[in-house]
């Protein structure tokens, strides 16, 4: 059996074979390295598969974030809610900007923002809020649009770890994430569903004018060539990143699927643990399993990450300190214990290996060894 790994590139691009190789040295023959044709045509093949969507690419998630943001036209001092549990970019953006965060508890069951906590997270001084779609799940959209709207500020959806998912209305619509708030934002990163091979990000909105400020903000604040409107920044996704996500996002479906098929043969070994909450689908979302994350509920986390490790079974901890109590973070205003579910997540939680390429025989090593511990 070859050995497990949380992502393994190489078999993806074994998978892609010499396509890849013909994609990256298309880009070497014309050597435009730098916006290049394969930038624009990826943003409209992107902006396509998401449902006739602007996407203005740049150069990393965290970019994406941080242009949505700056797009909004917000004053320092003004406060944006995100979620306790998070990746730390969604709130890095907010502070680097000088806003306030104003963080909301998540959900034990299926960890996004709990809507229930909206009213207490709000303040009159709030303009934005940013769910995130954590580990390839919708947020509950509904209720934040709705929540958004009665406020009148805006939705920055983070979909880093989520593209490709669909929020599911109740009249059974179904509307792909990051496509549904005013600005959505993504990552390429190499682990993420769609990956490039260095770093890259997006931005989605279906609003014209944001789209070219967007732009603009991302190209230094110029318009033309040398008329700088406006304070921006340098922040582009490159040539040779660009044609190797044309070539990788016609897999992106077929690829989150056999992650699906994968989380399915993993709930069959674990579902019947009583120590274990395997990954609870919502009923308003499809699921990408970014991650595939486990509750370990007897205290035991630590130890079956160690067990497994001694098996050869790499694992992740998603994340192991709620964004509130690390030192970056910390706030007077929010004490131990103000978001018990963010919490008591970062002792529970465990991610186990997942990308489209787990054989059959790796995905019951990994389930017979989980049931082996917890005998
Ligand atoms: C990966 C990630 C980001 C940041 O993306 P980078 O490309 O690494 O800057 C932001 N938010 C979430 C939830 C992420 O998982």
């Amino acid at each position: 059996m070859r050995a497990v790994r949380m992502l393994d590139l190489e078999l993806e691009r074994r998978f892609l074979g010499p396509r890849l190789e013909t994609a990256i040295q298309e880009v070497l023959s014309h050597s435009q390295f730098i916006r290049g044709p394969e930038v624009s045509l990826f943003a409209e093949e992107l902006g396509k598969y998401l449902g006739s969507i602007h996407v203005i690419p740049c150069a990393n998630g965290t970019d994406a974030l941080q242009l949505a943001l700056m797009a909004l036209n917000l004053a320092p001092g003004d406060e944006v809610i995100v979620p306790a549990f998070t990746y730390v970019s969604t709130a890095e953006v907010v502070a680097l900007l000088r806003l306030q965060v104003r963080w909301i508890d998540v959900s034990l069951e299926h960890f996004n923002l709990l809507p229930e906590k909206l009213e207490e997270s709000w303040s009159p001084k709030v303009k934005a809020i940013v769910p995130v779609h954590l580990f390839g799940q919708a947020a509950p959209m509904q209720e934040v649009m709705e929540f958004a709207r009665e406020k009148g500020i805006s939705v920055i959806e983070d979909a880093a770890q989520a593209l490709g998912a669909e929020y599911i209305y109740p009249d059974g619509r179904r509307q792909k994430v990051g496509t549904i708030g005013d600005i959505g934002c993504t990552s390429f990163f190499p682990s993420k569903n769609l990956g490039c091979y260095g770093d890259g990000g997006a931005i989605f909105t279906h609003h014209k004018e944001l789209a070219h400020r967007i732009a603009r903000i991302a190209n230094h604040g110029q318009d033309s060539l040398y008329e700088f409107l406006e304070v921006g920044i340098n922040s582009r996704l490159d040539t040779l990143q660009a044609a190797i996500l044309r070539l990788k996002l016609p897999y992106l479906d077929d690829f989150n699927a056999r992650r699906r098929a994968a989380a399915e043969v993993y709930d069959a070994y674990l579902g019947d643990i009583e120590a274990i909450q395997v990954p609870v689908r919502v009923s308003w979302s499809s699921h990408i399993f970014h991650q595939y994350t486990v509750r370990v509920l007897d205290g035991r986390r630590d130890a079956l990450r160690a067990y497994l490790q001694e098996k050869g079974i790499p694992t992740m901890i998603y994340y192991p300190k709620p964004l509130p109590l690390q030192p970056a973070y910390q706030d007077s205003a929010y004490p131990v214990g103000s978001f018990p579910n963010a919490e008591r997540l970062a002792q529970e939680v465990l991610s186990l290996p997942m990308h489209p390429f787990l054989s059959e025989d790796q995905l019951a090593y990994i389930g017979e060894s989980m049931r082996a511990f917890f005998r």
